[in-house]
């Protein structure tokens, strides 16, 4: 059994305006050959859950190509050949192969390409052939297209959000591809469309109605009815022709594949006017901030900046509305701003300097403000993850500075994922449990590590190419038949489930 493993992975804000460029996949991770297991055994990643699958399975693995980047703009048309042609390459050196396993994000725009996922997995089907056994591991909010069904015969996304499974979801793609390859051709994979997109910040796999969903699923495969079951809700800031969420179902009977695909999207769409952000101002989660006299900080969770789901993670609007009160809560926060790690860099430890914080890269949505900042530390930015997402994970923010400004401590760096993760205070020097106030940039991620840390989660109303509100975007490609363009939008509108298996005639 011998099988391929490559990844390209990152998620795109199209109304992000920084396109990711090779920087950005060379600051992440580009991996190549035995260097691909090596960097990601132990780790909490989806690539290391499908090469300890394959090994279990005494597969002959071949790690050919991985490249990883954090959320941003478009990826570079040329990014994206320059991969093409590594997958090429290496489909052409190693075919013919039983499998190809490909870890993805799966909601993907390059500068020329709407549906870089699908391209990546119709060129694997075009040069492996229809007997090569092909599935990926995606992101929960993954828009599966009808290319990327067609061309894979497994697609599996993370069952959680905040995601603490992408080490399970590889294994779990790698599990249902080598059942295949070992002959079982009853594994039938159905997909049903779900007509709406919803932002990130208004749901979790953890409480509420779409927790109880989630557990209902779960419980679909634990009583064997299901194979396997993934809930997408597509990055609902991809401005594409085709988008919105997806239900992928797989059982042994393909009537049951489509059956309970179709009755998920049903669920999963019902709960569509539940799923909301509720706001609160700036200057109320200041003043609750305030009101902290001994004990855990509120958090304030400025998620339409958010760089996990490819905003500009530039905006200074919160650290604004507190550098303008008397009374300053104790602060901690974190932006990308590049101009001002150089200054830092360039002033050094214990140099106070006067500076403008960002709106650096979304000059249309972020707002800055003028600064006297005492630069207290800098620092090369590679750490360790501590929270439960990708835990222990090594990541890379660039150069950074900590800065003080007033009664804030301010983390200033190059580049940013994983913002619901503690370390990118704490690994600078910033104790978050002495603060009234920390602001993270992330959608629904922080709530993993955060909230046993903090004494409330506000979500406050600012700008940003991650906000909830979806009305307000210029989208001008995506149809406008999904909720919640169309109020009036239904799964009986909604293209047809569809289910496909190798024990189907073809
Ligand atoms: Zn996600």
């Amino acid at each position: 059994m011998k099988v391929l493993v490559f990844e390209f992975n990152q998620e795109t804000n199209s109304f992000c305006p920084v396109v990711s460029e090779m920087e950005d996949y060379l600051h992440g991770s580009v991996l190549e050959g035995q260097q691909m297991r090596q960097a990601v055994r132990g780790g909490a990643l989806a690539l290391n859950g499908m090469f300890t699958a394959l090994e279990e399975a005494g597969a002959e693995i071949v790690p050919c190509y991985a490249m990883r980047a954090i959320a941003n703009g478009p990826v570079r048309q040329s990014v994206l050949e320059h991969f093409m042609d590594k997958l090429r390459g290496y489909l052409k050196q190693y075919l013919p192969a039983d499998g190809v396993l490909v870890s993805m994000h799966g909601a993907t725009q390059s500068t020329e390409d709407d549906d870089v996922c699908g391209t990546i997995l119709a060129a694997v089907r075009s040069l492996a052939g229809a007997d090569t056994v092909i599935a990926a591991s995606l992101d929960l909010h993954a828009n599966v297209t009808e290319k990327m069904f067609r061309s894979a015969d497994f697609l599996c996304g993370y069952q959680t959000y905040p995601h603490v499974d992408l080490y399970q979801t590889g294994y779990r793609a790698a599990r249902l591809a080598i059942r295949a390859m070992q002959g079982e051709r009853d594994l039938y994979m159905a997909r049903a469309c779900v007509p709406m997109i919803i932002p990130a910040s208004s749901y979790t796999t953890e409480t509420g109605k779409f927790g109880e969903l989630v557990c209902k699923a779960r419980a679909l495969v634990k009583e064997k009815v299901l194979e396997d079951y993934s809930i997408f809700q597509m990055q609902p800031w991809l401005d594409v022709k085709e988008g919105g969420g997806t239900v992928i179902a797989v059982a042994k009977d393909s009537a049951v594949a489509l059956k309970e695909a179709d009755r998920l999207a049903r669920d999963t769409f019902d709960l569509r006017r539940e799923m909301r952000t509720d706001l609160c101002p700036i200057e109320d989660v200041i003043d609750k901030a305030l009101a902290v006299t001994d004990g855990k900080p509120v958090l304030a969770v400025d998620f339409s900046d958010s760089t996990n789901a490819g905003a500009a993670g530039d905006n200074a609007a919160v650290l604004e509305a507190v550098l303008r009160r008397e009374h300053q809560p104790q602060t901690a926060f974190v932006m990308i701003d590049r101009p001002a790690v150089d200054a830092a860099f360039a002033a050094g430890v214990g140099a106070r300097i006067r500076m403008t914080l960002g709106a650096t890269r979304d000059k249309l949505r972020s707002r800055s403000v003028e600064v006297e900042a005492l630069v207290c530390s800098l620092h090369d930015g590679n750490f360790r993850l501590e929270g439960p997402a990708m835990h222990k994970v090594m990541v890379h923010v660039g150069k950074t500075a900590h800065l003080q400004v007033g009664n804030c401590d301010v983390v200033v760096c190059q580049a940013m994922g994983n913002t619901g993760d503690p370390q990118l205070f704490r690994h600078f020097g910033v104790e978050i449990n002495f603060c009234q106030l920390v602001v993270v940039k992330a959608c629904t991620s922080f709530r993993a590590a955060y909230t046993p840390l903090v004494s409330e989660i506000c979500m406050v109303d600012t700008q940003g190419a991650a906000t909830s509100k979806l009305e307000e975007l210029p989208f001008s490609k995506l149809p406008h038949s999904l909720y919640p363009f169309n109020q009036n939008a239904s799964c009986d509108d909604a293209a047809p489930v569809q289910v496909k298996g190798r024990g189907m005639a073809r």
